[in-house]
C-alpha cells in the first residue's frame, strides 16, 4: 500500500438462522445498507471520530436481519453477487483499490440447501480482492468459524459478553486491529498474522453460556490475559450456534498474533479449559416447565413483576415468534382469569390479520378471534382469544401496528394481556412494551419470548424463571432432530476424548 490514507471497504451479511424453525428469511427480513447509510451504522465511524479520520471508508453493501429461520438461497445469492461485483469494481482500478476490508458478519447464517454460508461468502470475498488486501472480520460469539472462513480472513474476533453489551465495541476492535496492521514497518504486508484455530466438539445453548455466570465468566475473562501476552494480538472463543444443523456448528477457539507457537499454546490452553468445564454450564436462571413457572409466579410471596422466559420460541435466537404453545396454556389457566386475577403481560405473537381485526373492532370492543401459528404451526395451532381490545398502537418500525387483547369478561381488570404485533418482534426493553401501550414494571407477571433477559428486563425483574418451552430454539438440544452436526459432540456424546490440537493457519 502507499503512504496515503488507507482505503478500507465495508461489507457483510448478518443473521442468526435456526434450521429447526419453519420461518424463512428473505428480502423482507433484511435491512440492506449501502453508501453513507452503511458507514452511519457504526458510531465509531461518525464524523470526527478517530477511526473515521484514520482511513478512507468505502461502504459496499451490508444486509442485516433479526434472527430467524434459514435464508432463502435467491436472496443470499443476490447479496453475495452484489458484494463480489462491488469488490471487483473497486479493485479493478488502482486508484480505488482497497488496502483493507472490514467483513461484518454474525456467523450463524444458514441458507436453505447450502452448507457453511459464511465460509462460502468469505472465500468468494477473498478471491475478489486477492491475497494482498487485509481482511478483518467481527462476529457474534454464537457464530461458527469453519476452517474455510478462518482461512479466508486475516483477522477474526467476536463478542466477549452475552448478553452482547460489547457488540459495537467488538466491531470497533475489528476495525482497530485492521488499521493497526496495515503497512506498519514491522509488518510490511498483509496476511502476516498467524491464526491458531481450534474447534472444540461442544455445542451449548446461549442460555447456558452467559458470561454473567460461571464457567463462561472466567473462561472469557482469560481472553484479556491471553491477548496481552507477547506475540498475541487477539483471542476469541466462539460458543457456536446451537440451533444450526451443520458440521461446522460447534465451539471454536482462535488466538492470533505474530508468534505462531504462542498462539497455538494459548489456543490449546483455552480449548482444554472449555472442554474440562463442559459439564459445568448451567442455565443462566432457575428453569422449569411452563406449569412450574406459573405455579412459582402465583405462589404466596412471589415478587412482582415476576418474569417468565418463553425460551423455545425466542425470536432473537431464531425462533419464529408466533408459536402459541405457551399463550394457549396461559389463557386456559383459570388462576390467570377473572376478577382479581394478576395482570399478566404476554409478549408476543405476530399476526397481521388478527391486528387488523382488533383495529376494526376498536379499543374496548369485545373480540373472539384466533391468532398466531401462521408460520410455526408445528408446535401448536392458533390460539383462541376471547376478551376485549385493550390497546391499539402504531407499534414501532419492527413490530408495525400492535393490538393488545385482554382475555376475559368486559370491565374486569387483570388477566392475560396478549400482545399481537403485525410483524415479528422481540420484546427486550421498556420502550418495546411502551410501544404496545404497556408498562411491565406495573404488571404482576411478564411472559416474554426470550432466553436470558436482556439488561433492561433483567434489572426490572423482581424474580425470573427460564421456561423450558417448545419451539424452533428448544433449549433441550438433545431433543432436536440434529442429523448433520459433527459427531461425537457434547452433549449428544460424552464418552470420547477429543484431540484438542490447534492448527496454525
Ligand atoms: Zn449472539
Amino acid at each position: 500500500m502507499s503512504n496515503s490514507t488507507p482505503r478500507i471497504g465495508i461489507c457483510g451479511m448478518s443473521i442468526e438462522a435456526s434450521t429447526y424453525s419453519p420461518h424463512r428469511s428473505g428480502a423482507e427480513s433484511f435491512t440492506v445498507r449501502r453508501g453513507d447509510d452503511l458507514v452511519a451504522y457504526y458510531p465509531f465511524l461518525a464524523p470526527g471520530q478517530p477511526l473515521r479520520e484514520a482511513a478512507e471508508w468505502v461502504p459496499l453493501v451490508h444486509a442485516r436481519s433479526l434472527p430467524g429461520g434459514a435464508v432463502e438461497p435467491a436472496f443470499y445469492d443476490a447479496i453475495k453477487e452484489e458484494i463480489i461485483a462491488r469488490l471487483r469494481a473497486v479493485m479493478a482500478d488502482p486508484a480505488t483499490a482497497l488496502d483493507g476490508l472490514f467483513f461484518d458478519i454474525h456467523g450463524a447464517m444458514n441458507v436453505i440447501g447450502r452448507l457453511d454460508a459464511e465460509g462460502d461468502l468469505a472465500t468468494a470475498v477473498r478471491a475478489a480482492v486477492g491475497p494482498d488486501v487485509l481482511i478483518s472480520t467481527s462476529m457474534d460469539l454464537h457464530g461458527n468459524v469453519s476452517r474455510p472462513l478462518a482461512s479466508a480472513m486475516d483477522l477474526l474476533t467476536c463478542y466477549r459478553m452475552a448478553p452482547h453489551e460489547d457488540a459495537m465495541l467488538t466491531k470497533q476492535r475489528g476495525v482497530y486491529k485492521l488499521l493497526s496492521r496495515l503497512g506498519t514497518p514491522a509488518h510490511p504486508g498483509p496476511g502476516r498474522v498467524h491464526k491458531a484455530w481450534l474447534p472444540v466438539p461442544v455445542l451449548l445453548p446461549g442460555e447456558k453460556t452467559s458470561t454473567r455466570i460461571e464457567p463462561a465468566k472466567s473462561l472469557y475473562g482469560e481472553l484479556y490475559w491471553v491477548e496481552a501476552q507477547p506475540g498475541v494480538l487477539d483471542a476469541s472463543i466462539w460458543v457456536g450456534y446451537a440451533w444450526g444443523d451443520e458440521p461446522r456448528n460447534m465451539a471454536v477457539i482462535e488466538v492470533e498474533g505474530d508468534d505462531a507457537e504462542a498462539c497455538r499454546r494459548y489456543a490449546e490452553m483455552l480449548g482444554r479449559r472449555l472442554w474440562d468445564v463442559r459439564h459445568e454450564f448451567v442455565f443462566v436462571a432457575p428453569t422449569g416447565s411452563l406449569a412450574e413457572c406459573v405455579d412459582a409466579a402465583l405462589a404466596g410471596g412471589a415478587k412482582r413483576p415476576f418474569f417468565i422466559s418463553d425460551s423455545g420460541d425466542n425470536p432473537t435466537a431464531g425462533g419464529t415468534g408466533d408459536v402459541t404453545w405457551s399463550l394457549t396454556r396461559l389463557v386456559a389457566d383459570p388462576r390467570l382469569a377473572g376478577a382479581g386475577a394478576p395482570t399478566t403481560l404476554v409478549a408476543s405473537i405476530f399476526d397481521a390479520e388478527a391486528v387488523a381485526a382488533c383495529q376494526a373492532a376498536g379499543v374496548g370492543a369485545a373480540v373472539d378471534l384466533e391468532a398466531g401459528a401462521r408460520i410455526d404451526h408445528v408446535h401448536a395451532g392458533p390460539v383462541r382469544l376471547r376478551g376485549e381490545v385493550a390497546r391499539l398502537t402504531e407499534g414501532d418500525e419492527t413490530s408495525g401496528p400492535v393490538a393488545v387483547v385482554r382475555v376475559g369478561a368486559a370491565g374486569e381488570t387483570g388477566g392475560v394481556y396478549a400482545i399481537i404485533t403485525t410483524r415479528r418482534k422481540p420484546y427486550h426493553t421498556l420502550s418495546d412494551f411502551a410501544a404496545a401501550g404497556l408498562d411491565p414494571r406495573r404488571a404482576d407477571i411478564v411472559v416474554v419470548k426470550i432466553g436470558y433477559l436482556e439488561p433492561e428486563l433483567f434489572d426490572m425483574a423482581a424474580d425470573w424463571l427460564l421456561g423450558l418451552t417448545p419451539g424452533g430454539v428448544d433449549q433441550d438440544l438433545v431433543n432436536l432432530s440434529a442429523v448433520a452436526i459433527t459427531r461425537p459432540m457434547f452433549p449428544w456424546d460424552d464418552d470420547f476424548a477429543p484431540g484438542l490440537g490447534a492448527e496454525v493457519l
